[in-house]
């Protein structure tokens, strides 16, 4: 049994906070990069540039790649050898956020209620989602999540009898109707099968997985380039204003489902796909 003080866990969340909210991964900025090699459309190609410029100045001045400094969703793989001394996980979550939100000026974009509204004033609570495996050690990933793209997600319960064609014209339908909403190129995050709620956290864990990384099934490595070919033919473009670049990838996960059902969620992201992992 391995102990671990939660003000660890803190002090790792308050620097991912910032470091994830400063510095896009380096997949999305090759993809952003790649894309605007390929577009040949003056608007496009100057949006483009302008998203380029913008994450290098950020990558440069340590500053929030967009204002909209999102909710902090934090995903813990928590290895069943380790045992956390000193004081609440979650609690140590929050003021990791707390902490991070403050030091680096990120906006503060939690309400304390979803109807009566009124911001916490300090972007708690963190959006935690925890998983037990095998192990001593405990993955960390911070993934900040802006809500021009979280409101244009979308799920829907199938029946079986939908089969592939209702996935894919359910992926294109929700991607058309999100339009320039989330500030395209997007990505898209896609959870196939479980339940009604694990459909939808598949799909926001897509959005942690590399755009470059093709999904381990060639089934849905497949499915992925194809669905990512066809959004792409859709013609909304960079920021909406038209172009070949809708998304810059498309990331798909499954799991087992219950006979009479294939749940499947899309969680939307903008260009700024954010998130930072460390293992301690
Ligand atoms: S959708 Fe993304 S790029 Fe647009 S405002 Fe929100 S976080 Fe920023």
């Amino acid at each position: 049994m391995r102990e671990i003080e939660v003000s660890r866990i803190t002090d790792v969340i308050e620097r991912l906070c910032m470091e994830a909210n400063e510095h896009l991964p380096e997949d999305i900025k090759c993809a952003i990069k790649d894309c605007r090699e390929k577009e040949d459309g003056a608007i496009a190609c100057g949006i483009l540039d302008n998203i380029i410029e913008n994450f290098e100045i950020a990558d440069a001045e340590n500053v929030p790649i967009c204002q909209d400094t999102g909710m902090a969703c934090i995903f813990l793989e928590i290895g069943q050898d380790v045992h956390f001394v000193g004081g609440s996980l979650s609690e140590a979550v929050d003021e990791g956020v707390r902490r991070g939100y403050e030091k680096g000026y990120l906006r503060k974009s939690v309400v304390k209620d979803p109807v009566l509204r009124g911001n916490t004033g300090d972007n708690t609570p963190a959006m935690l989602y925890t998983e037990i495996v095998p192990g001593e050690q405990v993955k960390i990933t911070v993934g900040p999540k802006g809500f021009g793209s979280e409101n244009m997600s979308a799920i829907r319960m199938f029946k079986p009898s939908a089969g592939l064609q209702g996935i894919k014209d359910f992926i294109l339908e929700t991607v058309e109707t999100a339009g320039p909403n989330p500030c395209p190129p997007m990505v898209v995050g896609v959870g196939i099968g479980g339940t009604f709620d694990k459909a939808a956290l598949l799909a926001k864990k897509a959005l942690m997985r590399p755009i470059n990384v093709p999904n381990e099934d060639p089934f849905y490595a497949d499915l992925e380039a194809e669905m990512l070919n066809k959004i792409n033919c859709l013609g909304i473009g960079p920021q909406g204003f038209g172009g070949r670049t809708t998304a810059l990838g498309l990331n798909i996960e499954t799991m087992p489902t219950h006979i009479a059902g294939m749940p499947c969620a899309i969680n939307i992201s903008c260009h700024v796909t954010r998130h930072k992992t460390e293992v301690i």
